[in-house]
């Protein structure tokens, strides 16, 4: 037997040799359905069956794409070229600029970004006279997008399918953005998977050329596709007798987690029965996880209902392993420091940093394990987004803010003097530099100035006074109630959370939490200056070290991906599930969110630490956080609880992640009304000059001058700074 099918057990064995005829395989996280894939593309080519563009093969993501050819190439000990492998965006993409004149583009088109989609179907509908501060744009787009999904073109879509959107005008409106996009040779994300689709079903020609092309399609992930990916791959695949049809298909009911954008469990049902014959192979060895990993996982998913149901069962040697770790956690800020303890013990004890990952429910959540892991030295990249301080949104208010810190911040100013919108076109801003430049002021002075003047149209006039006279408002309040009440007054004042309140993007619920969060975050600073200097050091963080380095990324972003140290954080009701799905009530969207923890739970390897605060900190004011009902889901023999609110008596239980101190925790007095809880030691430590210090916000460092309660201290990575000994410990270097 060859070296890569002596890998496998028997039924991952048979789901690769059956060749012939289509194959669904279902089996639940873990059970190699990607090796299944991985190996049965390796063993087309090397059985001769197929030449490597034969094969069709699609994944979730470009980098599971990347990670795929580089196995097929490992078994066949070569490299490979002039493979269909890739997402399903992908593949439509290279295929629609073969045949872009059947639906009147040209090879050459180009794909649109949500950006520029948005713009152009705004322009479509200003121009037939939508009313778009009442039926906005975006609200449009994703309907658009939800019939894309389905397969349905303008003409597809029937009159009982057009919304009461835009007064009956949806489809209309439809049409019109098609035309506006043809007219400019451009398709926008969703087209590529419709007019590839459509050219298959109605020009038969087409479809009987890749009919010979393509021996055998792959797919990864099935559980996620949506209608029109489904048409596309029953298209490609129902080859006419006597060719058989060889689509593979692997996917895990349980972890479906894209419905929001369109994804629909039913292919697989569908597949069954569009596929006569089809073959159903089932894995149930799980080769990921130890045993109480997995007993928690199957425990909780256990909850759903309408499961094609599956066995799970460890398949490891070595498949023994520690409880799931539940901690409970006084608030955000001490569930950082006890993920950043952890993973600084793991890397002590020799484990690398590629092997652990945070996985979070909400981008928001990422910004306070970012800080932990900046003061502790250790790398980290944000998968799938941008690092908290990073985002657009928090560049924007971060604008505002040093602007308000300093008003001659030109670099800050210009960033935000025509966001939101304020009219200020091309040149207003010129009038403004030169007005700068030739009286030598900052460009905040000069917006004071012009205002005075008539070189600017009455709109964008006004609205400069009015972000002016605002600023020093601003200032007063940042003056007399603190910066926290400041920041909130300008993005509220200054129009910058209305514009995201009005965005019906599907990005725009996040920005706004992000936006929360920021404030949130300044609650923990003394001052406005003190904030802003902190984010400066934060963002110097050394972007392009090479090395190791952890992840974090939102559930979503981990799916098929495995970790030895997988931490969940945040587990509270409205967080996760989130307050989104409680909302909406419905017993469909908290399947979704328990499927979601499925997947998140499945990713370790060997250590998952789920943990929850007790307390989270919203504008300054502290609000009781409940525990996640999926906590209480899970199997109690499967978990470890730790922490203050160990409910079930299992605290203080040793860890092998270096012991309980972590749990041993400063007293803490909340001051009714005070905006921040301030935290004493139980006893007054003395410094010493020349001592090793711990900081919560700085990091280690060096003590430099004790005088009274205040200390010169240097810090290894920020600096010599003046601080309070109740926020130093003795250092445990
Ligand atoms: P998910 O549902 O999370 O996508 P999956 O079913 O695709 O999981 P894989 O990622 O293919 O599972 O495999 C999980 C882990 O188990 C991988 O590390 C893989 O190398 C390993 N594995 C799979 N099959 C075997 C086997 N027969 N023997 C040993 N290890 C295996
Ligand atoms: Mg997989």
């Amino acid at each position: 037997m060859s070296d890569y099918l002596a890998k496998l057990n028997p039924e991952q064995r048979e789901a690769v040799e059956t060749l012939d005829g289509p194959l669904l395989v279902l089996a639940g996280a873990g059970t190699g359905k990607t090796r299944v894939l991985t190996t049965r593309f390796a063993h087309i080519l090397m059985s001769g069956k197929a030449r490597p563009w034969e094969v069709l093969a699609v994944t979730f993501t470009n980098k599971a794409a990347r990670e795929m050819r580089e196995r097929v190439a490992h078994i066949l000990g070569r490299p490979v070229e002039g493979l269909w492998l890739g997402t399903f965006h992908a593949l439509c993409a290279r295929m629609l600029r073969r045949h872009a004149e059947l639906v009147g583009l040209k090879s050459s088109f180009t794909i649109l970004d949500a950006d520029d989609q948005l713009r152009l179907l705004k322009q479509v509908m200003e121009a037939e006279r939508v009313d778009l501060k009442r039926w906005p744009a975006q609200g449009m787009m994703a309907i658009i997008q939800r019939w894309k999904d389905r397969g349905l073109t303008p003409a597809r879509v029937t009159p009982a399918e057009d919304t009461d959107y835009a007064a009956n005008r949806g489809r209309a409106l439809y049409e019109a953005y098609q035309e506006r996009l043809r007219a400019l040779n451009a398709a926008d994300f969703g087209d590529l998977l419709l007019h590839m689709t459509e050219i298959l079903r109605t020009h038969p020609e087409v479809l009987a050329d890749y009919h010979r092309a393509f021996r055998y399609i792959l797919v990864d992930e099935y559980q996620d596709t949506n209608l029109v990916q489904y048409y596309w791959l029953r298209l490609l695949a129902q080859r006419p007798d006597p060719q058989p049809q060889n689509i593979c298909c692997v996917g895990d009911d349980d972890q479906s987690i894209y419905s929001w954008r369109g994804a629909e469990i039913e292919n697989i049902l569908r597949f069954e029965k569009d596929f006569r014959g089809a073959k159903i192979v089932r894995l149930e060895a799980n080769y990921r996880s130890t045993r109480p990993i997995l007993g928690a996982a199957s425990g909780l998913i256990a909850r759903n209902t309408g499961r094609l149901g599956k066995t799970l069962r460890p398949g490891r040697n070595d498949a023994d392993g520690e409880k799931v770790r539940v901690v409970s956690l006084w608030d955000s800020e001490e569930e950082a420091r006890m993920v950043g303890e952890r993973i600084e013990s793991l890397r002590r004890s020799g484990h690398s940093l590629n092997e652990v990952a945070i996985l979070v429910r909400a981008g928001f959540q990422t910004r306070s394990f970012e800080e932990r892991l900046i003061v502790l030295g250790l790398p980290y990249r944000v998968v799938g987004g941008l690092k908290f301080y990073e985002r657009a949104e928090i560049r924007d208010a971060m604008a505002y803010l040093r602007v308000l810190n300093q008003p001659a911040d030109d670099l800050a100013f210009e960033r935000i003097v025509n966001t939101p919108k304020r009219g200020l076109g091309e040149s207003g801003m010129r009038a403004l530099h030169e007005l700068a430049r030739a009286e030598r002021i900052p460009l905040h002075d000069a917006a004071a100035r012009i205002t005075e003047g008539d070189a600017l149209k009455p709109k964008p006039r006004n609205a400069l006074r009015e972000l002016i006279q605002g600023f020093a408002r601003w200032r007063q309040v940042n003056a007399k109630e603190g910066h926290v009440v400041a920041a909130a007054t300008v993005l509220e004042e200054s129009g910058y959370t209305a514009m995201w309140q009005a965005d019906r993007s599907p990005e725009a619920p996040g920005r706004l939490e992000n936006l929360k969060e920021l404030l949130r975050a300044m609650g923990e600073f003394q001052n406005l200056a003190g904030f802003l200097d902190h984010v400066a050091l934060v963002m110097e963080n050394d972007e392009n070290a090479e090395g190791e380095r952890l992840q974090i990324m939102t559930l979503h972003a981990a799916k098929g991906l495995e970790f030895d140290t997988v931490f969940l954080p945040g587990w509270e009701e409205g967080l996760f599930p989130s307050q989104r799905s409680l909302d909406e009530g419905g017993e469909k969207s908290l399947e979704e969110e328990r499927r979601l923890a499925y997947v998140g739970i499945t990713r370790a390897r060997k250590h998952a630490i789920i943990s929850h605060a007790a307390n989270r900190r919203i504008y300054g004011n502290w609000s009781p956080a409940i525990p996640s009902r999926f906590l209480d889901e899970l199997p109690e023999e499967m978990i470890m609880r730790e922490g203050a609110s160990a409910s079930r008596g299992m605290r203080d239980t040793p860890s092998v992640f270096g012991g309980g101190g972590l749990l041993a925790r400063r007293p803490r007095v909340i001051e009714a009304g005070a905006w921040e809880v301030k935290e004493r030691p139980a006893h007054s430590a003395s410094f010493a000059r020349g001592e090793r210090v711990f900081h919560d916000k700085f990091g280690y460092g060096t003590v430099l001058q004790v005088e009274d309660d205040r200390l010169e201290v240097a810090f290894d990575k920020a600096d010599t700074k003046r601080v309070l000994d109740r926020f130093l410990r003795k250092a445990s270097e």
